[in-house]
């Protein structure tokens, strides 16, 4: 049999939340890359996956529905994927609203930090360059830049929104437990986003034991030596591994979908994953 050289990228975003790239976009870049299978991981939404499945399944890409949630735990800022989602599940997109309304709330406080900073942007700049429903910092960081406030996304990131800069204004977060609880309720399997961002190692065994599935290995900012560090923690809390890009489109220069190569065999598992779950779901509907 020959070796199995399927591949995908499981953390991708569009412009329903902070990407460029629309689904159609994203999928043709995923053509041209040879990727095999695609998760979307927009933030608080799920709104894109609709139109990047219709895409993928006219490009003859496996699609993966997912979104990229924002959570706590023990005071560290952590981001939970959550893969294989029903799309319809009620107590999701209720509780998924209420953190767009949050950003948006979010936008608004720090437009009004700037302008007692002098810095004379209006909320609507923001919301129409955003134009989706859970807008974030870096939609603020090109609307300063369209508006000529500032000269480029880094200058209005180092100057203004990086935590703790003038206009950062904390975000409102769920726990990781609720998070993971959400994810789980709906179907989904519940993966700690790149971990070696958050230096946080500790957290890890805390969520894998409050139902965590996996942790994502694999990530455009985690080095060889991370990745490898990573899959050992896997191993040793019995989480499943999986690995994305984190693509924003062209926001950061050069995209980025398909440096990050995630082998199949690892697709498996997490799908596995997710048939267990939906099956433990209708046995025991909550
Ligand atoms: P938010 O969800 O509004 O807090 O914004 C988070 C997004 O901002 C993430 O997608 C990051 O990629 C982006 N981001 C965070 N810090 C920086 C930074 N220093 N420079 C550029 N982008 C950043
Ligand atoms: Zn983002
Ligand atoms: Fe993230
Ligand atoms: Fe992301």
């Amino acid at each position: 049999m020959s070796p199995d050289t399927r591949c995908g990228d499981l953390h991708l975003h569009t412009f329903f939340s902070d990407g460029t790239y629309s689904p159609e976009e994203l999928v043709a870049q995923a053509e041209r890359q040879e990727l095999d299978v695609l998760a979307l991981t927009d933030h608080d939404t799920v709104e894109g996956c609709k139109p990047t499945a219709a895409a993928c399944q006219v490009a003859g890409i496996e699609f993966i529905a997912g979104t990229e949630l924002t959570a706590e735990q023990d005071g560290h800022e952590i981001h939970i994927l959550g893969y294989s989602i029903d799309l319809e599940n009620p107590t999701f997109l209720t509780e998924i609203a209420k953190f767009q309304t949050v950003r948006q709330n979010r936008i608004r406080e720090m437009v009004q930090r700037l302008n007692e900073l002098d810095v004379p942007l209006q909320a609507e700049q923001v919301f129409s360059l955003a134009n989706c429903r859970a807008p974030g910092r870096p939609h603020v960081a090109r609307a300063l830049v369209q508006a000529g406030l500032v000269g480029s996304l880094d200058e209005a990131f180092e100057r203004f929104l990086k935590k703790n800069r003038p206009a950062w204004v904390p975000k409102f977060k769920m726990s990781a437990a609720e998070a993971t609880k959400l994810i789980h309720q709906a179907g989904g399997v519940a993966v700690m986003a790149h971990p070696g961002l958050n230096r946080s190692d500790e957290v890890i065994p805390v969520m894998a034991e409050g139902g965590l599935d996996g942790i994502e290995c694999f990530h455009t900012k985690h080095s060889g030596s991370m990745a490898s560090h990573y899959l050992q923690l896997a191993e040793r809390y019995h989480l499943l591994v999986t690995g994305g890009s984190d693509c924003h489109g062209l926001s950061k220069g050069r995209p980025l979908i398909g440096t990050v190569r995630l082998p199949y065999k690892h697709v498996e598992k997490l799908k596995a994953r997710a048939s267990e779950r939906r099956a433990a779901l209708h046995q025991s509907p909550a």
